[in-house]
């Protein structure tokens, strides 16, 4: 398998996640000693630029301790020494930017990159790493079992990213009436993940990281979802709107058996096949494990940010026309004219589009997959691209509303987080989770 030629710690690989990157300049402060290439110990303040393409580490009076293309500072004693990145300077235009104080365990690469920047990049064990990531992305009072099913889901589908990011190029699909895109695995060069939301929130030690969280990564550590020998591409979002979707509605065409579209409930039900029964599901809200508004439930899965979206399971939006048309035409960059239909031509089995026809007076375009779809029709983006189109009309059958009837929220492939906590809170175990949404997949711990 892939991940093994990566192990480091008895197994366990090592993940490189860029905390700045292509940044001239940084500050940092060296929690207990750590090493440099040359064996001298270093501790305290630094400062980091870079010079002509190299990297010069400078203590606090700023007298220079290294230069090289590349730094490595490794912890001496690996439990106990942390780093602490104190501010930054984005200097490009000569604009200051204050970044929040962050503190983070592992190694540090500092990697120059052009004449003048360089990657701070921490160099982390993958359990800690996950321990930080969920914790960021869940309430510290989320059931156990959930905690423990999104663990194995993220630590697979972490594992299969890095093993697909050296084969997969990114996709697109470009020409004069289609435009079909999607961005599967990560472009980043150099290293593994970014620290924001791009990649998954990473804020190291900063973020206190609760207990059910610590539980639920010892107890599933090393336990992968596997899938023929492979680690599954397990992919997870917050609310598939009753039913799942496949792999090539969101990415490219490709399927996977375990990323089979079930549905989300006690019953399997028969997938969407025609815009019939996209307008009968999506209007209808069907008993689902994620059709919940119970607040008590959701407090305990979202972070409270994410509470501000409570209509997840149906939702509505409408536009008046120049709106959209304004809209689209900052999203795309293609002036559509005035806006006369909005038409789905395909959709996924849970009903989301991955190819919709956009007519105007001046184009008619064609645009997929489905984030690209989410992304042209909303300030930010559409919850998801499970809807369908209403135009209300006057009496010369000019466009006067578009209303969006939609389900769910993200792309629906994989593990609905709002499914599995609400099965989680029924008494359901992990594995039971996994193996709801996951068809088929063997949990294998592999460390
Ligand atoms: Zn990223
Ligand atoms: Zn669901």
């Amino acid at each position: 398998m892939t991940f093994l030629h990566r192990a480091d710690n008895n197994g366990e690989p090592n993940i490189q996640a860029a905390l700045l990157q292509n940044v001239p300049e940084a500050h940092l402060k060296l929690e207990r000693s750590y090493f440099i290439p040359d064996g001298r110990a270093v501790a305290g303040e630094l400062d980091v630029r870079t010079v002509n393409g190299q990297v010069v580490l400078s203590d606090a009076e700023g007298k220079e301790i290294l230069r090289q293309k590349e730094i490595l500072l490794s912890p001496a004693a690996s439990t106990e020494a942390f780093f602490t990145v104190l501010d930054v300077k984005i200097g490009i235009h000569f604009h200051w930017q204050r970044f929040q104080e962050q503190s983070f365990r592992g190694a540090l690469l500092l990697a120059g990159q052009s004449d003048t920047t360089f990657h701070l990049i921490n160099i982390i064990p993958l359990e800690e790493y996950l321990a930080s990531v969920i914790s960021s992305e869940m309430a510290a009072s989320a059931p156990l079992e959930f905690l423990k099913a999104q663990a194995v889901t993220a630590r697979s589908w972490l594992m299969a990213m890095l093993a697909k990011k050296k084969s997969v190029p990114i996709r697109h699909q470009k020409t004069e009436d289609e435009i079909i895109v999607w961005q599967d695995v990560n472009d980043h060069q150099g290293f593994d993940v970014c620290a924001d939301d791009h990649c998954q929130r990473y804020q190291g030690i900063t973020r206190i990281i609760s207990g059910n969280v610590t539980r639920a990564i010892d107890a599933t550590r090393g336990i992968f979802l596997t899938s023929a020998g492979d680690i599954c591409d397990a992919r997870y979002y917050k609310c598939c709107g009753g039913q799942t979707d496949v792999f090539a509605t969101a990415w490219e065409d490709a399927s996977f058996p375990y990323l089979a579209s079930i549905t989300d409930g006690e019953e399997q039900r028969v997938p969407i096949h025609t815009e019939k029964d996209a307008v009968a599901w999506l209007r209808a809200k069907p008993d689902a494990y994620c059709n919940t508004t119970d607040p008590e439930i959701l407090r305990k899965i979202l972070p409270s940010f994410d509470l501000e979206t409570l209509n997840f399971y149906r939702w509505r939006v409408e536009y008046p026309p120049e709106e959209l048309e304004e809209i689209i035409r900052s999203k795309s960059g293609i002036d559509f004219g005035r806006l006369k239909n909005i038409e789905a031509l395909k959709r996924g089995p849970s009903g989301r589009i991955y190819r919709l026809k956009i007519e105007g007076s001046l184009r008619t375009a064609v645009v997929g997959k489905e984030l690209e779809i989410r992304r042209w029709l909303a300030p930010t983006h559409l919850l998801s691209s499970a809807f369908v189109i209403s135009t209300a009309r006057d009496a010369d059958k000019t466009a006067l509303r578009f209303i969006f009837d939609g389900g769910g929220w993200g792309h629906g492939v994989g593990l609905c987080q709002i499914g599995a906590a609400v099965m989680a809170v029924k008494g359901h175990s992990a594995e039971e989770i996994l193996a709801h949404y996951f068809t088929g997949a063997v949990l294998r711990k592999l460390y």
